[in-house]
C-alpha cells in the first residue's frame, strides 16, 4: 500500500484524539504533529511512539514543521484559543481567524496539494478564511461541520428506535452551531421514513423537536461535565480522513463549499456529499420541507454575517 501521511496541526485535546482513532483504525503509515507548544508535541510524540508495538498496524510519528506538509496527503487543523472568559464570539472568531491565516500560509508556503480538514471553531467561518488565504481547491478543503452533530442525531433516533445508528440516514445540516438544522421530513430508517414509525407508534411528530434539543444540547452537556468534547470528535475526524484515503464515495455530512447548491453561494456550511480521494466529490440537496429550509437559510445568513463582520 501506498505510504499515507497526515499533519495535525494542533494538538490539543482534538488533535490528538483524532490522531489516536487514526492510528488504532490503521487510517495512515505516518503522523506528524505541528504545535506552538512544542513541549507537548514532543510528549505526545513519545506517547505515541509506546503505542507503535502493539498497534495493528505499524505508523511513524514525528514532530513536524510546515515543510513536512508538502507531500502529505491530509491535514488536519484543531489549533485554537477557546473563548475566554469575558471574551465576545466574536473576538474569539477574530483571533481564530488570524490563527488560520497564519496556519493557511505556512501550508502554502510549503508546496501543499493534499486535503484540508478545518475542524477548529467557529469552524464554517475558519474553514472559509482558510479557503480564501490559500486558495486550494475549495472541493480540497472540508470544514468537520455537521459531521459529529450528525453523528449525535442518529445516536438519539437509534435510541429511541432501538435501531443502529448505522442504518439511519438522518442528517444535521447548516452551521455547526446554534442555527443547525436536523432533517426529519427526509430521514430514512433502513430505508422506510420516519412516518412508518410513527404509524407504528414508535414514535411521534412531537418529539422531533426534543431529539433536535437533545443533539444540539449536547457538546454543551459534555463540557458541563468534563469540560470540553474531544472523543467523539476525533473518531469523527479519523472516519472523514479514511474516508478521503480509501475513496469510499460514501456520503458524510461535511462543512463544503456552496455554489448554488441549496439556493446560495459562497459560503462553507454542513450538508451531506460525497467523499473521495479528491476530498468533496458531489453535494447532495436535500429536498427540504418550508421549516427546514427557512432554518438552513437562517443559518446561511449568520454564517455569512460572521465572515463580513471579520472583514473576509
Ligand atoms: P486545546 O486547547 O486542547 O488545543 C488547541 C491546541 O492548539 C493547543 O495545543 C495549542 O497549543 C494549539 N495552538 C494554538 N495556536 C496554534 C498555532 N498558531 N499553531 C499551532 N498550534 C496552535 O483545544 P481542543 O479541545 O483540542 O479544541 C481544538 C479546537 O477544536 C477548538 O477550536 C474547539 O472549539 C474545536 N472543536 C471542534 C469541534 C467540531 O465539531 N468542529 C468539536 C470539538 C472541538
Amino acid at each position: 500500500m501506498k505510504s499515507r501521511k497526515i499533519i495535525f496541526i494542533g494538538s490539543g485535546l482534538v488533535g490528538t484524539s483524532s490522531l489516536y482513532s487514526c492510528i488504532n483504525r490503521g487510517v495512515a503509515s505516518s503522523y506528524g504533529i505541528i504545535d506552538i507548544n512544542e513541549k507537548a508535541v514532543m510528549g505526545n510524540v513519545m506517547d505515541f511512539e509506546d503505542a507503535i508495538q502493539p498497534s495493528k498496524l505499524p505508523y511513524e510519528i514525528f514532530k513536524a514543521t510546515y515543510k513536512d506538509c508538502k507531500d502529505a496527503d491530509i491535514i488536519v487543523i484543531t489549533a485554537g484559543a477557546s473563548q475566554k472568559a469575558g471574551q465576545t464570539r466574536l473576538a474569539m472568531i477574530t483571533q481564530n481567524a488570524a490563527i488560520i491565516e497564519n496556519i493557511g500560509k505556512e501550508v502554502k508556503k510549503s508546496g501543499f496539494k493534499g486535503i484540508t480538514i478545518i475542524v477548529s471553531n467557529p469552524v464554517d467561518i475558519l474553514t472559509y478564511v482558510y479557503q480564501k488565504v490559500t486558495g486550494f481547491d475549495k472541493n480540497k478543503v472540508i470544514s468537520s461541520g455537521t459531521n459529529l452533530d450528525t453523528s449525535r442525531l442518529t445516536f438519539e433516533l437509534s435510541k429511541k428506535l432501538n435501531v443502529a445508528p448505522q442504518s439511519i440516514q438522518s442528517y444535521v445540516i447548516g452551521e455547526h452551531g446554534d442555527s443547525s438544522v436536523s432533517v426529519f421530513s427526509q430521514t430514512t430508517v433502513g430505508g422506510a421514513p420516519l412516518k412508518y414509525f410513527e404509524d407504528k407508534k414508535l414514535i411521534s411528530k412531537s418529539e422531533y423537536s426534543k431529539i433536535h434539543e437533545a443533539m444540539k444540547m449536547k457538546g454543551y452537556n459534555i463540557g458541563m461535565n468534563k469540560g470540553s468534547t474531544f472523543y467523539g470528535i476525533g473518531t469523527c475526524v479519523a472516519n472523514i480522513c479514511e474516508n478521503i484515503l480509501n475513496d469510499t464515495k460514501n456520503v458524510l455530512v461535511l462543512g463544503s463549499y456552496l455554489d448554488g447548491q441549496y439556493g446560495t453561494k459562497d459560503v462553507y456550511i454542513g450538508v451531506p456529499c460525497i467523499v473521495g480521494i479528491n476530498g468533496i466529490e458531489g453535494i447532495i440537496e436535500l429536498k427540504l420541507d418550508a421549516k427546514e429550509k427557512a432554518g438552513f437559510d437562517k443559518s446561511v445568513k449568520f454564517l455569512k454575517e460572521a465572515i463580513k463582520s471579520i472583514n473576509y
